[in-house]
């Protein structure tokens, strides 16, 4: 039998992180953790290495790093503890690794996502904004290494499973007329109007279907997840925003659909847990068994469909502009949504002040090409200090 795949968990501590070591551990014949990273949650980091005998961990910094190395000697564990972003870039990268799980929130990903794929190995993608940030420059990556890039995200997983193998000579090529994004719509999506205003971010973060990060639970009530989605989904299978089409579906059970011209149209249904996606990305093409329960359709009973309203959901509107813009709108407003998710979870922002930001954000910078990964992040930067003036500006 072939030796066990050596995995690198990227953001292990985390909810796609956790998910991640749930389906690994099913499989030990099959997996072996190789390295684990945490950025806060350090003694939980240290219970996942016991649990996992991991060669490598990594923390954000020394004292941290100090923190771990002694609680694992105390263990008696082999662990050696790494730090900072080289240390995630060193792990996603070693020679030893199979395949990466992407799975750090937000910008911060990036850097390490990019070392994988430059590496060549199998890349599970969670860290969406890796991909919205440098998209153009992310896929160049992915075909000068021929690395294999695989969606974690439930919707763009799915689609992935509906698409014929050889999508990547075009969709018209292989007569894919659309693609069907479904989003829940998150808790707010009858919420009266004049409430939205006072929303807060426990409100915010209860999503009705899905247990998530903070950052994302936050995009899905405003459905800037959906727009971070679109943009994705634009990049991962080569399609136009105008092919993109979103669809609110409050049941969470068809994680996304294609649509072929014959009329036919693929879905992909289960039950709302990431494993189902994790699990799919990491045997792919093969398939295991995830620990998610078979979908019970008679206890679902029914599956409706409606249109987003963006006048409820203004970060949508915003989101699809930033695609048809291209260049470095989707980073600008990217960047411009982090600090402004960070305002509103630290309770200095309303909620209907995050797309006020993001908006302001976008008006202010022109649109410039990205043709390195110092100008991703120079744009990047330049968002994340207007929306940092927004703030004070008003106060906040
Ligand atoms: P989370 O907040 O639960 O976990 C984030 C992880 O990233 C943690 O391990 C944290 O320690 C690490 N991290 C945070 N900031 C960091 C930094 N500056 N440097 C290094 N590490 C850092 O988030 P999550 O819900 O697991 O989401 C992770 C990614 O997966 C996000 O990009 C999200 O959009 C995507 N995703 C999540 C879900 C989901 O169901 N949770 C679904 C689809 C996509
Ligand atoms: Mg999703």
């Amino acid at each position: 039998m072939s030796r066990p795949q050596q995995i690198t968990v990227l953001g292990a501590t985390g909810s796609i992180g956790l998910s991640t070591l749930d389906v690994i551990a099913r499989h030990p014949e099959r997996y072996q953790v190789f390295a684990l990273s945490g950025f806060t949650r350090l003694s939980e980091l240290l219970a996942l290495c016991i649990r996992h005998v991991p060669q490598f961990a990594v923390v954000p910094e020394v004292a941290a790093a100090r923190g771990l190395q002694d609680g694992l000697r105390a263990a008696g564990l082999p662990t050696r503890v790494l730090v900072g972003e080289e240390g995630l870039c060193q792990v996603a990268s070693a020679p030893e690794v199979d395949a990466v799980m992407a799975a750090i929130v937000g910008a911060a990903g990036l850097r390490p996502t990019l070392a994988a794929v430059e590496a060549g190995k199998k890349i599970l993608l969670a860290n969406k904004e890796a991909l919205v940030m440098s998209g153009a420059l992310f896929m160049q990556a992915v075909h000068k290494s021929g690395s294999v890039l695989l969606p974690i995200d439930s919707e763009h997983n799915a689609i992935f499973q509906c698409m014929p193998q050889d999508f990547a000579r075009g969709l018209d090529k292989v007569g894919v007329r659309r693609i069907l994004l479904t989003a829940s719509g998150g808790p707010f999506r009858q919420t009266p109007m004049s409430e939205l205003a006072h929303v807060s971010p426990d409100q915010a973060c209860a999503h009705p279907n899905w247990s998530m990060g903070r950052k994302i639970s936050v995009d899905s009530a405003s459905m800037m997840n959906k727009g971070l989605e679109l943009i994705e989904a634009c990049w991962l299978f080569d399609a136009k925003p105008s092919q993109v089409e979103v669809v609110i579906h409050p049941q969470s059970v068809i994680h996304s659909l294609v649509d072929y011209v014959d009329g036919s149209v693929l879905a992909q249904l289960g039950n709302p847990d990431m494993r189902t996606p994790i699990a799919n990305a990491l045997a792919w093409p093969e398939r295991i068994d995830s620990g998610v329960a078979p979908l019970d359709l008679f206890a679902i009973a029914r599956l409706d469909f409606e249109a987003p309203d963006e006048q409820r959901f203004p970060c949508l509107r915003l989101a699809r502009q930033a695609a048809q813009a291209g260049n470095s709108a989707p980073a600008m407003l990217n960047a411009a949504n982090e600090i402004a998710v960070a305002a509103f979870l630290d309770g200095r922002v309303g909620y209907l002040e995050i797309a006020s930001i993001i908006e302001d954000v976008l008006n202010l910078e022109p649109v410039v090409a990205l043709d390195d990964l110092d100008a991703v992040f120079t744009a990047d930067a330049k968002a994340r200090i207007l929306a940092e003036q927004w703030l004070s500006r008003h106060g906040r």
